[in-house]
């Protein structure tokens, strides 16, 4: 029988929730759906000093905003709990008496500074830095003298000679050559357990299969494999995803604009359309790019991750956005927008009810331009005020235009029932009495309407914004005097 799939989900609650991060809650929560075994979340909290409730919080919130659901973890409980590392000292502590009792760790007492030197020194004779095993060679009775004077230790974990050979399911074979590796940490001066310590205490307790993550956990992976060894667990499977990169080439960061999840859910992105453009960051799926989360389920497998970094791109990821938009009713739509409208001042809440037929209507004329719900705000801002501004290129242009926009007052005064067909009617008679075509007879309506070069089609606009509010914006310049 195979062994059901068991993957987890390990942040650390120490900020809000990164784009890789969520790729790779996506990447597990994928995996264990295609092979019908078990996706579980860790709270990671071991870093007592950058870690907080509110940030685990906010967590469990997106990764619930997202659907990406866990079977074991924090509310849900399960077989291994608790899931929270800060719950789970005493196992540590356990396993950190087997390591003692089998002499792997020692107690190491050098300072931040001595460290420090040392490091930089070993980088100035072009070596990579690594911890020298000093305190290996402390006798019993120079630790007791320490610690009697109160020095505060660390515990490192004595690494035995040999080269490391990491199996990534990603990746292939990674080789770390024997001298890369230097005694490391598993307990701090505080004896809050490290990373590197609980991650491999609880992957084997919670018999997590496989550890699937972003590449920057790498190089811990020797040191992980190492523990596994000692505490005589069986190592996970390893599957290292390529970082998200920015339109550059380098490691996505604030530079390259928004990094978290939350400001994507502000925006108003739908989670599904947020999560098929993240899968797509380094898996390409056989049956296309729109592909929900159970249709991705259904396709995602390891082998079909790619190696190489894939890049962050914000269109795209917009254009992904316009696409489940369109899938919306445009009453659903309408509804999900009232929000942003309200908090943008464009309407009240009394208006939402008594206008909402209205507001349909003009939802509906942007609505194939919308990546996300904030995007209302200025697609559709015209519709909502009549101060709109002008580039000195554009004021011009409409000094110029003077006698045609008096023809389309005429001609729109004229019109009894203001809608699309009669507006149209009333433009071509415009076009017919000034001898203007295409560009030259639309553009300066569209401005002088919208005050955008470009925009839906102006027969929409035109009955939405009222034939009293199109003439109150044609005299805006009919009744200016040409300088
Ligand atoms: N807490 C670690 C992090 O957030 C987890 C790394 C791992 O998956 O092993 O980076």
């Amino acid at each position: 029988m195979t062994e059901q799939v068991r993957v987890r989900f390990a942040p650390s609650p120490t900020g809000d929730m990164h784009l890789g991060n969520v790729r790779t809650a996506l990447y597990n929560w994928l995996y264990a759906r295609h092979t019908k075994g078990v996706f579980l979340l860790r709270i990671e909290d071991t870093d007592k000093e950058r870690s907080t409730d509110e940030y685990c919080d906010n967590l469990l919130k997106i990764m619930k905003w997202m659907g990406l659901t866990w079977d074991e973890g924090p509310e849900v409980g399960g077989p291994y709990a608790p899931y929270k590392q800060s719950e789970r000292t005493s196992i540590y502590e356990e396993h950190l008496s087997l390591l003692k009792t089998k002499k792997m760790v020692y107690p190491c007492y050098c300072t931040e500074e001595e460290l420090d030197l040392e490091r930089k020194r070993q980088l100035g004779r072009g070596h990579m830095p690594k911890y020298s095993g000093k305190c290996k060679q402390l006798t019993p009775e120079e630790i007791k003298q320490f610690d009697a004077q109160g020095k505060p230790s660390v515990l490192r974990f004595r690494v035995p000679a040999g080269e490391i050979i990491v199996h990534d399911e990603v990746r292939g074979e990674v080789r770390f050559p024997d001298d890369q590796i230097g005694d490391f940490v598993l307990t701090r001066s505080d004896k809050s357990p490290t990373y590197n310590f609980t991650v491999v205490v609880d992957d084997s307790l919670m018999k997590v299969t496989h550890v699937i993550r972003g590449e920057d956990h790498l190089s811990n992976t020797p040191k992980q494999i190492l523990l596994y060894e000692a505490m005589g667990y069986k190592p996970p499977k390893f599957a290292h995803l390529s970082i998200i990169k920015g339109a550059d080439g380098q490691k996505l960061s604030k530079r390259h604009g928004e990094t978290s999840v939350e400001s994507y859910k502000a925006k108003g992105y739908l989670p599904d359309a947020f999560l098929n453009y993240l899968a797509l960051l380094g898996w390409a799926p056989k049956s296309g790019e729109i592909l929900s989360l159970d249709q991705m389920a259904a396709e995602f497998d390891l082998t079909h991750v790619g190696k190489s970094g894939a890049i962050f791109d914000h269109v795209k990821l917009h254009w992904m956005g316009m696409q489940y938009m369109a899938k919306m009713s445009l009453e659903d739509l309408t509804r999900a927008l009232l929000p942003y409208l309200i908090e943008a001042n464009y309407f009240t809440r009394e208006q939402a009810r008594s206008r909402f037929e209205w507001l349909k209507g003009v939802v509906d004329t942007v609505r194939t331009s919308l990546g996300c719900y904030s995007d209302i705000i200025k697609e559709t801002f015209y519709f909502f005020s009549d101060e709109l501004s002008f580039e000195p290129n554009q004021t011009e242009e409409m000094m110029g235009q003077k006698a045609l926009l008096e023809s389309y007052e005429a001609a729109f005064a004229a019109v009894e029932d203001f809608n699309g067909e009669n507006f149209m009617k009333a433009v071509k008679e415009v076009g017919k009495q000034t001898g203007s075509k295409g560009k030259a007879l639309y553009h300066p309506l569209r401005l002088a309407m919208t005050g955008r070069e470009d925009g839906p089609e102006l027969a929409k606009i035109g009955p939405l914004l009222g034939k009293a509010e199109v003439l109150k914006r044609l005299a805006v310049w009919t009744k200016q005097e040409v300088q």
